[in-house]
């Protein structure tokens, strides 16, 4: 099995050796994703005998490919950055869920279609719960970022009724637009005093600063932190040590950035990999219709 496959090797999937491979994941960059000894590791444990890849694919190349693994009787595959946004569009049909988001994370193939679904949502809920013992009921959520990801953690956030969510992005029409979906799960009588409990901010210093005093969770839906020498998408003299910080980027030593600005800020902090493990399980739930192992996929990305 190679490292990284690419569309050139779905082009000639069939004509290549019989593959074990029925299922991967497809981004741009792909490189650093742990999916793979995670869900080959839940493949194991369940006594399946398939592969799960690494597929560098472009935004150009993703209708090609999502075509391709439909007549070479994949299982599925999961999407990752810049991916999720655009499958929508690609794809067969998808579920309520991903429809609502806007996004889709999971890929089925069912009879040659290709189904969407998104686990990115309940696996970010799973993995606060877990890290910070606290349900995003009640919290206060600051989140950075208005794409596929931020999209899925934003309408969590709601569907739970968190007390408050905040939403910045670099485009500030995309955080005001994911603002304005949102507004009827905001709309009960609570108050919260001077500040508004649903809400887009620009992405500007002036706008965290503020903002930190008044949320107990921040978290980075943004890929700053995913490439090498890449700063804190918040400096950690803006951080405070009352926050829980939550970044949806992992790194296999846990220290990114966003993380590594926590701890300099005394805050309680967790990178993105409970999030990877808890939205995997969720999809290999989706594909195999059974309990995933989630102890052997822990294990396998050094979690235990
Ligand atoms: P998208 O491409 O859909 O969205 C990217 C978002 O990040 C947009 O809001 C974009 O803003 C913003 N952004 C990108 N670059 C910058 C920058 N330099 N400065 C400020 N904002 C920036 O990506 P996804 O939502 O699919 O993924 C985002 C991240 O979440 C990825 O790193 C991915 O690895 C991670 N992730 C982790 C998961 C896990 O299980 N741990 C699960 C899902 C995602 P704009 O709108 O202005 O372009």
């Amino acid at each position: 099995m190679k490292e990284i496959y690419t569309l050139a090797d779905l082009k000639i999937w069939k004509k290549s050796a019989k593959h074990s491979i029925r299922l991967g994941v497809f981004g741009d960059p792909v490189a650093h994703s742990l999916s793979p000894q995670m869900q080959n590791a839940a493949l194991q444990a369940c006594k399946i005998d398939m592969q799960y890849a690494r597929f560098q694919i472009g935004p150009n190349e993703l209708k090609e490919a999502l075509d391709l693994i439909a007549q070479n009787d994949f299982i599925g595959v999961n999407l990752t950055v810049p991916h999720k946004v655009a499958a929508l569009d690609l794809i067969d049909d998808a579920d309520d869920n991903a429809k609502r988001i806007g996004a889709v994370n999971t890929v089925q193939i069912e009879n040659g279609k290709l189904r969407g679904f998104n686990t990115d949502g309940k696996g970010f809920a799973r993995a606060i719960r877990e890290e910070f013992s606290v349900d995003l009921r009640d919290m206060r959520v600051l989140l950075l970022g208005a794409g596929g990801a931020a999209r899925a953690i934003a309408l969590q956030c709601a569907r739970e009724h968190c007390e408050r969510l905040v939403i910045a992005n670099r485009t500030f029409g995309k955080a005001k637009q994911l603002v304005d979906e949102l507004r009827g799960f905001f709309s009960g009588p609570r108050v919260l005093g001077p500040v508004p409990r649903l809400q887009a901010v620009p992405w500007e210093e002036e706008a965290f600063r503020f903002q930190v005093a008044n949320v107990d969770l921040v978290v980075n839906a943004t890929p700053i932190g995913l490439t090498n020498g890449d700063a804190s998408p918040v400096s950690a003299r803006l951080l405070e040590p009352h926050l829980m910080i939550h970044d949806t980027v992992y790194a296999s030593d846990r220290r990114t950035p966003f993380v590594r600005a926590a701890l300099e800020a005394g805050a309680r902090c967790a990178s993105g990999l409970s999030m990877l493990l808890h939205q995997g399980a969720l999809a290999f739930e989706i594909w195999f219709q059974r309990e995933a192992p989630i102890d052997a996929m822990r294990h396998a990305l050094g979690e235990s």
